[in-house]
């Protein structure tokens, strides 16, 4: 039962092609876990057609805002079908980046018995697995931009709410948290952060991801 979903930016972003790879990562992860984020991402498929198909939209666009919404038809990933449940614990699109499930991954000691595993690291956006013990604390942090935490196996909780498996938490600069891992068994998590993304207000946060402002 996943209570804790991806925004609309997110999804519009997604749709749009334009989010950073870390980002496509995480969507595309959620999406193949949960039925309500991809009937959402269908209608945002349909909204992004809809605007490429605007002559009006066309017409207002210079030389260059036209080429971006031309090439966005190319650009943008396919939404991930649902796909029977992958044998192991990470869905279909993480096992896909990774080359297997959570025993074919790198994962380093940060101390108290936290690992991480760094899958892909860029200006502006990287993307990590967590591994946390039961009942383990991860340091209590602020964030410079977003943090996106989609939870793959157990649950932890922080001073916001409970997250268990295919939960994402959204975590920007307003939040200082410690995320601490249920009892029982390990959290594994898929943690994505990016510093440029805000948004505000409904018809930006619609455009934003298709005109690059
Ligand atoms: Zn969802
Ligand atoms: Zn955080």
């Amino acid at each position: 039962m996943i209570r804790h979903h991806l925004s609309d930016a997110l999804l519009t972003g997604y749709s749009a092609g334009t989010l950073p790879e870390a980002f496509n990562l995480l969507v595309a992860t959620h999406v193949s876990m949960c039925d309500e984020c991809r009937v959402r991402l269908q209608a945002q498929d349909a909204v992004g057609g809809a605007l490429l198909e605007d002559s009006a939209v066309m017409a207002m666009a210079d030389g260059a805002l036209a080429a971006t919404l031309a090439r966005i038809g190319d650009d943008a990933p396919e939404t991930p079908a649902p796909r029977p449940a992958s044998p192991g614990i990470f869905p279909a699109p993480l096992q896909d980046y990774v080359g297997g499930d959570s025993d074919a991954v790198a994962w380093r000691s940060v101390g108290g018995g936290v690992r991480q595993a760094i899958l892909t690291q860029a200006p502006g956006s990287s993307a990590r697995l967590l591994y946390i013990p039961p009942g383990t604390a991860v340091p209590d942090h602020g964030h410079h931009g977003t943090e996106l935490t989609l939870v793959l196996q157990g649950a932890f909780h922080d001073e916001t709410d409970h997250f268990g498996r295919g939960d994402v938490e959204i975590a920007d600069e307003a939040l200082e948290h410690t995320p601490v891992a249920d009892t029982g068994s390990a959290c594994i998590c898929l943690a994505v952060t990016d510093a440029p993304l805000r948004f505000n207000g409904l018809i930006p946060r619609l455009l934003q991801p298709f005109l690059k402002i």
